[in-house]
């Protein structure tokens, strides 16, 4: 299989849930990823949770990447987490913004963008992390317009970031054109499809809005039909993600970042179905 595969998970708040976690995360290791992540709540909310959930990933994957991201958090406590990550052997990050909790202003900030964090830790820790960054093929929610958040992209690559990794999104020709606007700018770095399985409906639209991410008017109307048949939504749902997925492949995507939801079987079923 030549495509990257990673597989992305969220740290769990208690003990019972970590053990769940690594069940699934052995699940997933049979399908060969290139790397595992865990997020990192805005100002460091999930600070232990997620250093704690990296530890335990990683005695089964080496390569598992912390997000890492700067709002709230002063320069000092993010060289911390930096040194603490390289110590521990950790060699991939994925380096973000995140997002402002209410009634935070960015004063309370020392960086205000991913690109100012892509800086630091390139200044601090120099080639040891390779690094990953939000891409939005379909506009990051606050950018001022499509071109100013492709320059946005192309900044945290100057600045030293690896590659991408997409928000979810369910239309093709929103990463083809996100693409060729980089190319046209000189950004050739590999951009990775983030994939969001279907697995319930009022779940995945609210979280949509919240983030951005357009589902299209046909895919609302079908999941609506189907909402209060699960299996019905589930087996729909693998459907359409499955097709999204060949043609991103077809497309020349260079691998694909799935959004796991912390369980193994939407993704997997994807996967059989992908023949990966
Ligand atoms: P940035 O790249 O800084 O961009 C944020 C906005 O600012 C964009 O609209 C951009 O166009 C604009 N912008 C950038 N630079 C400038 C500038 N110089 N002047 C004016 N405008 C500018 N959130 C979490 O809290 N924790 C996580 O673990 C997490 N993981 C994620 C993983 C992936 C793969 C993705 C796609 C998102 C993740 N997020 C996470 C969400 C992310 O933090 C939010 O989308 C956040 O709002 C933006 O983060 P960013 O790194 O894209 O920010």
């Amino acid at each position: 299989m030549s495509q990257r595969i990673s597989f992305e998970f969220f740290p769990p708040k208690t003990a019972d849930g970590l053990q769940k976690l690594l069940g699934v995360q052995q699940q997933l290791l049979a399908r060969n990823p290139m790397f595992f992540s865990c997020t990192y709540g805005a100002g460091g909310s999930t600070r232990d949770n997620t250093l704690r959930t990296i530890d335990a990933l990683r005695e089964h994957h080496p390569d598992t990447a912390p997000h890492l991201s700067c709002i709230g958090q002063t320069r000092d406590e993010l060289r911390g987490l930096l040194d603490h990550y390289r110590d521990q052997g950790v060699r991939r990050l994925v380096v973000l913004r995140g997002d402002l909790p209410s009634g935070m202003g960015y004063a309370q900030s020392e960086l205000r963008f991913a690109d100012d964090l892509v800086r630091l830790v390139r200044e601090h820790s120099g080639e040891h992390f390779e690094m990953e960054v939000a891409a939005y093929p379909e506009m990051h929610p606050q950018a001022r317009s499509f071109d100013d958040d492709i320059a946005h992209f192309k900044r945290k690559i100057d600045a030293g970031a690896n590659n991408g990794l997409t928000q979810y999104f369910y239309n093709t020709d929103a990463y083809g054109f996100y693409l060729d606007a980089l190319r046209k700018q000189g950004c050739e770095a590999p951009v990775y499809p983030g994939i969001m399985p279907i697995l319930n409906v009022a779940n995945l639209l609210r979280f949509s809005h919240s983030c951005g991410a357009d589902v299209p008017r046909w895919l609302v109307s079908k999941l609506n039909d189907l909402k209060d048949d699960e299996a019905a939504v589930k087996e729909f749902g693998t459907e359409v993600v499955t097709k999204l997925c060949e043609r991103l492949l077809a497309m020349g995507a260079p691998g694909l970042h799935f959004y796991t939801m912390n369980q193994a079987a939407p993704t997997l079923a994807i996967l059989d179905r992908l023949g990966l």
